[in-house]
């Protein structure tokens, strides 16, 4: 697996820092010192991306929370463009008057976010936040805002940390990106 890495982007370690500054952040924000416990978090994280990021910020979290899980895909198989996100499973948590914080690995065109985003709003929540590993320059419109951020990155397609490439590389410990000619998608690609 180490030999299909042109080169790593985020180390472990640095990503392990910036989780447990997200997780000063969000505690700031849910659970700030000093009050009273108010309610509980409900965090809907969007599978699969997630799992890895998603593990590792809940432990470091402080709050009481429920989490419910959600399967998106918008990268099928061997393509690195986004083909529109396609949510597999309704969300079944019960969010009304929760405050809800949506977690994912990555936002690059915000189909995504916006996707589960309008899917949680009409349940009327109190709060809907949406917290990323990740983000893309540029391509996320207005309307979907990642109010945490773990890391803003160029515009490559990476692996690792939870991210795969058709389905490999989730087991990375880094965030990486792969030598060009492994990914056969895409402009330049055949199987675009
Ligand atoms: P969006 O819907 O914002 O365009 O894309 C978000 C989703 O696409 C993420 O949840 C992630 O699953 C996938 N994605 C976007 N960029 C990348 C990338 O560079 N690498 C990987 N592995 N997945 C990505
Ligand atoms: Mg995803």
């Amino acid at each position: 697996m180490q030999q299909d890495i042109d080169r790593i982007l985020i180390t472990s370690r640095q990503i392990a820092d910036r989780v447990g500054e997200l997780a000063a952040e969000l505690a700031g924000k849910y659970a700030p010192a000093g009050e009273e416990q108010s309610g509980e978090l409900t965090i809907v994280a969007i599978l699969s991306g997630s799992l890895i990021f998603l593990a590792d910020l809940i432990r470091r979290l402080p709050m009481r929370m429920r989490i419910a899980l959600v399967t998106v895909s918008s990268y099928p198989g061997t393509s690195t463009e986004s083909r529109g996100a396609r949510l597999f499973e309704q969300i079944t948590a019960d969010v009304a008057g929760r405050d809800v914080l949506i977690v994912d690995d990555i936002l690059d065109t915000g189909g995504t976010l916006r996707a589960v985003r309008a899917e949680l709003a009409r349940r009327q929540p109190r709060s809907i936040r949406t917290c990323v590993l990740l983000r893309k320059p540029g391509k996320a419109p207005p309307d979907v805002p990642a109010d945490f951020v773990g890391f803003d990155i160029d515009n490559y397609f990476v692996v690792g940390y939870g991210l795969d490439y058709d389905g490999l590389y989730r087991n990375l410990p880094d965030i990486a990106v792969l030598r060009p000619e492994l990914y056969t998608s895409g402009p330049g690609g055949d199987r675009a």
